[in-house]
């Protein structure tokens, strides 16, 4: 099975493309974002088929921050990457908003980076200077301007980083808009039924059992990726995240702490995480996981402890071996996997890059990148 995209002439290339039959493997935000992407340039014929439930892995695990300055300290492809889709998320949003109803809550108010002693302080010392060297947007906040822009923060802060342009969204509320899409506008989601691809040949494990030999197909199953491309080597990294109810107004930004992160919800609720394992599928909540999260999140905002936890989760993050996204063709399918700690960020950018691939035959530099084709490099294949 080819999909034919890089040889066709790009006008017989619409035709072919927007009837064909195109199968999204995995409907996680990465999944629903491509077949919306696909749907708005014309594509019909559209399914994704999902597991389990569409969008309640990793993408509904997730914080939902959208922190492209915070994470980095050099100017290189993979910060464009996500400084691109961070650009692309007040549209996003608006559109979701306009399409189905839903406000995915997205808001642009910052990250602070805060240190409470010594060694922390020097830390981010260091990243300002170099962040600062890359022309990064960043600011950095004696304690006492830390506390004035939130109070709620631990008296011990000494010293802050401040990333303007970062934010945040309710992930949830942005799958649950993106399957809306999909509903209202006819791609076909088969939920519970696993696809394998046996011999070559494309099968769909679950209550529909029909075969199928779509056209195009695109795989987005997130850390369960590799299970059917063995060469993308992509694997589970676990995140714990705790829910705390009841802290509304107590912070008005995303906050990396003392060995945690604090994101704000609309509602008042404060999602912790996350921790970092490499420990499988095994989708547990630890009670070291658990007792790590609350105590950094109380040394950060001391307010946490009165508050009730409401829940907590685990997700998988799927991690490539060098930690960056993998986009692009491989083996007659185009493969969208491997976003790690950035999915959600980088969900608006994935589904442009790969439907205007599909639709339009648009290269991009993003494809030489993030292709498949260095995965095959990293584990020497
Ligand atoms: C704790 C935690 C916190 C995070 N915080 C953030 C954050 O703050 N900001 C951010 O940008 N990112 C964050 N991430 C990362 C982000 O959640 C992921 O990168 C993103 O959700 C990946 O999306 P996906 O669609 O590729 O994967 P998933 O959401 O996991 O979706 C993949 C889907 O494919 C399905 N599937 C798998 N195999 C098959 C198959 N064979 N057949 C059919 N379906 C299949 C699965 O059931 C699943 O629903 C976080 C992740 C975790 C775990």
């Amino acid at each position: 099975m080819s999909v034919a995209i890089t040889t066709v002439w790009a006008g017989y290339l619409i035709s072919f493309t927007t009837v064909a039959e195109f199968t999204i493997i995995g409907g996680g935000v990465i999944g629903l974002s491509i077949a919306r992407a696909l749907h708005k340039r014309g594509a019909r014929r559209i399914t994704i088929i999902e597991r389990g439930t569409c969008g309640r892995e990793a993408s509904w695990a997730a914080a939902g921050m959208l922190a492209p300055n915070a994470e980095t300290e050099a100017i290189d492809d993979f910060y464009r990457l996500c400084s691109a889709s961070n650009a692309l998320y007040p549209q996003f949003a608006a559109e979701l908003l306009e399409e189905t109803g839903i406000d995915i809550e997205l808001r642009q108010t910052g990250t602070l980076e805060l240190a409470f002693d010594p060694a922390g302080a020097e830390h981010l010392a260091g990243k300002y200077e170099r962040q600062t060297a890359s022309n990064i947007d960043v600011e950095r906040l004696s304690g006492e301007n830390v506390l004035r822009l939130e109070p709620a923060v631990s008296e011990d802060v000494i010293l802050g980083l401040h990333y303007p342009k970062d934010g945040h969204v309710e992930n949830r509320k942005l799958v649950t808009a993106l399957i809306a899409y999909a509903r209202k506008n006819g791609i076909e989601i088969i939920e519970n039924s696993e696809v394998r691809i046996e011999n070559g040949q494309f099968r769909i494990a679950g209550p529909d059992l029909s075969s199928r030999d779509p056209e195009v197909i695109i795989l987005a199953a997130g850390a369960w990726s590799s299970f059917i491309k063995p060469a993308l080597s992509v694997k589970p990294i676990r995140g714990q995240v705790l829910e705390f109810d009841g802290g509304k107004g107590v912070l008005s930004r995303v906050i990396y702490g003392a060995g945690a992160y604090l994101v704000p919800r609309a509602d008042g609720r404060i999602l912790v995480g996350a921790t970092s394992e490499d420990v499988g599928f095994v989708k547990e909540v630890t009670e070291s996981g658990v007792r790590d999260l609350a105590d950094a999140a109380v040394r950060t905002v001391p307010a946490i402890a009165d508050l009730k936890m409401n829940d907590a989760w685990s997700g998988f993050r799927p991690f490539a071996p060098d930690g960056l996204p993998v986009i692009g063709e491989m083996d007659g399918m185009f493969v969208a996997t491997g976003h790690y700690r950035n999915g959600i960020l980088l969900a608006p950018v994935t589904a442009e890059l790969v439907a205007d691939k599909i639709i339009n035959g648009t290269d991009s530099e993003c494809f030489r990148y993030f292709s498949p084709d260095r995965q095959l490099f990293a584990v020497g294949s």
